[in-house]
């Protein structure tokens, strides 16, 4: 199917929220668009806490983060959207019938109406301070991986103590040579995991060196050893490594939609009961919001994306917001 460049709905943000807003706005049998910075929809979700347990989402008695952000995405699939991952929304624009979303890619997606589930904002991996980090990223030096197999029989160091460094440790080792260094000698990770890689340590099937930080990375033009110290004797040892891969977590910071003209509060975009915000036609919902109680838990962002969606969906068509109940009118998605 192609995707076009118009959709009835634009939503900014691809967290929970915003998967929650699409789906609904779906029901209403709007097109959306997705746009999100991340490679992959699911906000703090996947980046943040993906191997956590939920147990406060109605309906799952406990859920892993990941596997509610993958349903999320299944619940959405029959409907089509339109995802623009691996793209920040820079700039909105009101035009005739409604508004244009300028990318930092210089792509322009065009919308009736906006619903904005940026949640805590834009998510930039946590990087080390090492020397020649910034000049080797891409080369070599990644704060992601996407497919094991690019890094197929290299060396690769990887930095981190929490789930997502030992479950590509653990991965990788099969088909590379794997080194893991950690500042502390514990680890934030799952106790399966540690335990599992204490011994995949002892089988020699990996290196775990504890408690080391990197100093530097060098090569030519790419990757080609790496400086690490031992936090205890201030001991520093070079390594041969081909790929460093850095997964010390993300920070967020606000980005460019302070900037929309959208009336604000401490940081958070001021709604009304509908969820809209002060431009007509711009919705907002989930931890991007602010209303006096708001909380920033799932499931009152879940509610707050059904209410956008729909008044939405009522901005745009001039329906009632109320189309009732899912139960009454089963759907068949094309
Ligand atoms: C460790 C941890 C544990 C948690 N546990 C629970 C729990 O047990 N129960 C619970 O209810 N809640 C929990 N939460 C809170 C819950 O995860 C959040 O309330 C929820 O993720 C917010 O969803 P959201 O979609 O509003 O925002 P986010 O998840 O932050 O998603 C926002 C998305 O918007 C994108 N974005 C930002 N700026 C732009 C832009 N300019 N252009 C395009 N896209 C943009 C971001 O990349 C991101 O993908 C937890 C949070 C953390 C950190």
């Amino acid at each position: 199917m192609s995707k076009p460049e118009t959709t009835d709905l634009l939503i900014v943000g691809a967290g929970p929220t915003g998967l929650a807003a699409a789906f609904y706005a779906g029901m209403r049998g709007l097109s959306v668009r997705l746009v999100d910075p991340l490679e992959e929809a699911g906000g703090q979700l996947v980046a943040l806490y993906p191997e956590k347990f939920i147990y406060d989402v109605v309906g799952f008695p406990k859920i892993k983060a990941a596997e509610l952000a993958a349903r999320l995405v299944a619940q959405l699939a029959p409907f089509h959207p339109c995802y623009a991952l691996g793209e920040r929304a820079e700039r909105l624009l009101p035009v005739d019938g409604g508004f244009k979303l300028a990318t930092e890619k210089d792509r322009v997606y065009h919308g009736r109406a906006v619903i904005i589930a940026s949640g805590l904002g834009i998510f930039e991996p946590r990087r080390v301070g090492a020397e020649g980090e910034l000049e080797f990223e891409g080369k070599g030096l990644e704060y992601a991986l996407r497919d094991p197999k690019a890094v197929e029989g290299k060396r690769v160091l990887i930095v981190g103590g929490g789930d997502s460094a030992l479950d590509w440790a653990l991965t990788l080792k099969q088909t590379a040579r794997v080194t893991l260094i950690h500042r502390r000698n514990s680890f934030r990770a799952h106790e399966r995991s540690v335990e599992e890689l204490k011994a995949a340590a002892e089988a020699d099937e990996l290196e775990v060196l504890t408690p080391y930080v990197l100093k530097a990375v060098r090569g030519g033009e790419r990757v080609e050893a790496v400086e690490i110290e031992n936090l205890q004797d201030k001991h520093r040892r070079t390594l041969a490594a081909d790929v460093v891969l850095i997964l010390a977590g993300f920070l967020t910071k606000p980005g460019p939609i302070r900037d929309w003209g959208l009336a604000m509060d401490k940081g958070k975009i001021v709604v009304d009961t509908r969820m809209e915000t002060n431009i007509p036609g711009v919705f907002a919902a989930g931890d991007t919001v602010t209303y006096p109680g708001k909380l920033k838990l799932l499931q009152v962002n879940f509610g707050e994306a059904a209410t956008a969606a729909n008044y939405a969906a009522s901005y745009i068509t001039g329906e009632k917001a109320f189309p009732g109940h899912s139960s009454d009118r089963p759907l068949t998605p094309s």
